[in-house]
């Protein structure tokens, strides 16, 4: 993961060793050494992430913060505030100053690159969600949200691991008041509790009596339902090997004991943003996806869907031989309703046949809207006669109920006229299925309406 570091610190020593471990991992790293031009760059060379010292002549570090939370412009960057180790109160300043992380110093380089990891894809979906936003406004898809709304982390549901009662006390009573905790001492009902519930988060102790809190992370990875569920371990300081072994299995962070109420507090809070913005994003793309391919008034699929797939199906059926058949619709003199009852009662007649349309056919079937009154539907292993048989079928149901219209403005009767075709032959194109299928349908419009009308290969 390479990303764009500004590191701030008035000491040019302090940059030097900073710049020289970033680097080693391929960040691309740019540095200011006062508050003012660490605003000015952050303003002009949109770095991903922001190092910054908190004790500086000039503009100190907290106001720097405060400046660049306060601004539209930076405020989404994460900062992580570079504090001496014994100031617990800088810590709780940076936190009210908007910091998203801390660090000590001297920097370990452990923490730095875990703190790194987390904040930067954390960003990296920020900005991706920040651009979803700015595309859907401009095409007047979505609504004015921003998302800073996102931010939000209140009311999750945490999970804490812990089996020395005083510490998991201590742990509870710091998140319960922002969050739903669940406290648990033993790892059988860890796994049962994270498979069962719908957990944001998930706070392991390394220092279990009775077993092996990284085993249980890796039993957390490995099951399908709580791969993506954010995990942070609690680890004494001494025990640097099996720290790095969780941050190798995917761990997402740590926090070193004696636990740090504020640094807990902190890190939480990252992780759960973390989890909403990548669940956020994950939603928004199936709505995209859905949007391109399902036609809203009926919620029944669009041309385009049908001529990406109706290909694959007749080729499909065909191999395994089986006859595919297709089945062309269009409403009779639909013209008339629209002019008679208004296009919304159009509209609401739209509705109604999409829903007795989908009530006819069987799972395996697409039933598409193609055109204003005109729908397709693709019946894959289903021979001709029987397709005549479900379009006779619906034809009756559309023509012997008529169609209620909203608020007291009556019912209207309404007829289909129907064309059948059947696909036998794998190298026969989608188009020339159509073709056929409307030439059906022309005879039906041509002998009455009303009526289905077949027409072999
Ligand atoms: P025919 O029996 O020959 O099919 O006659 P028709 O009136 O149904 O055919 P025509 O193609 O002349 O008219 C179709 C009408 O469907 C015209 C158009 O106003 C209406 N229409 C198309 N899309 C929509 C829609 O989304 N909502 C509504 N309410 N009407 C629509
Ligand atoms: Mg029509
Ligand atoms: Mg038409």
């Amino acid at each position: 993961m390479s990303a764009r570091v500004l590191v701030v610190d008035d000491v040019p020593a302090n940059v030097k060793l900073l710049e020289a471990l970033l680097m080693a991992e391929y960040f691309d790293v740019i540095s200011a050494t006062n508050g003012k031009d660490a605003l000015d760059m952050a303003l002009s060379q949109s770095p991903d992430i922001i190092l910054l010292d908190v004790m500086m002549p000039g503009i100190d570090g907290f106001e720097v913060c405060r400046q660049l939370k306060g601004r539209v412009e930076t405020r989404h960057i994460p900062v992580i505030m570079v504090t001496a180790l014994d100031q617990q109160s800088d810590r709780v300043k940076g936190l009210e100053a908007g910091a998203d992380d801390f660090l000590s110093k001297p920097v370990d380089d452990v923490a730095l690159f875990a703190r790194l990891k987390s904040l930067v894809r954390l960003k990296m979906l920020t900005d991706e969600l920040r651009l979803r936003h700015e595309t859907g406004r401009s095409i007047g898809i979505m609504e004015d949200e921003t998302v800073e709304d996102y931010r939000e982390t209140s009311g999750a549901r945490i999970l804490v691991v812990e089996d020395r009662r005083l510490y998991a006390e201590k742990i509870c009573t710091a998140l319960n008041e922002e969050y739903d905790t669940t406290m648990v001492s033993e790892p059988e009902e860890a796994i049962h509790q994270v498979g069962s519930n719908d957990f944001d988060l998930a706070i392991i102790s390394l220092s279990l009596q009775n077993c092996d809190g990284l085993r249980l992370c890796s039993q957390i990875r490995s099951l399908d339902e709580t791969r993506q569920l954010p995990l942070v371990i609690l680890v004494e300081e001494d025990d640097r090997n099996r720290l790095m072994r969780g941050l190798e299995m995917g761990v997402n962070d740590y926090v070193l004991r004696p636990i740090d109420r504020n640094e807990l507090l902190a890190r939480v809070k990252t992780q759960i943003r973390n989890k909403r913005y990548a669940e956020k994003l994950r939603t928004d793309l199936e709505a995209s996806l859905e949007l391109a391919v399902i036609d809203p008034l009926t919620g029944l699929y669009n041309r385009r869907y049908l001529s990406s797939h109706l290909g694959n199906l007749i080729k499909k059926s065909a191999e395994n031989n089986h006859p595919v058949s297709l089945v062309s619709i269009d409403i009779d003199f639909f013209k008339s309703v629209n002019d008679t009852y208004g296009h919304d009662a159009g509209d609401e007649v739209l509705k109604e046949f999409g829903r007795r349309l989908a009530n006819n056919v069987r799972g395996m079937d697409l039933a598409c809207r193609i055109g204003g009154e005109e729908f397709v539907i693709v019946m894959p292993e289903t021979d001709i006669s029987f397709a005549y048989t479900i379009a006779e079928r619906l034809r009756e149901e559309v023509a012997d109920v008529p169609f209620e219209l909203s608020a007291g403005k009556g019912s209207i009767t309404v007829t289909i006229s129907v064309g059948v075709t059947a696909a036998e032959d794998p190298t026969e194109s989608s188009s020339s299925l159509l073709s056929r299928a409307d030439q059906a349908l022309y005879r039906a419009k041509d002998e009455g309406r009303n009526r289905v009308v077949t027409k072999a290969a």
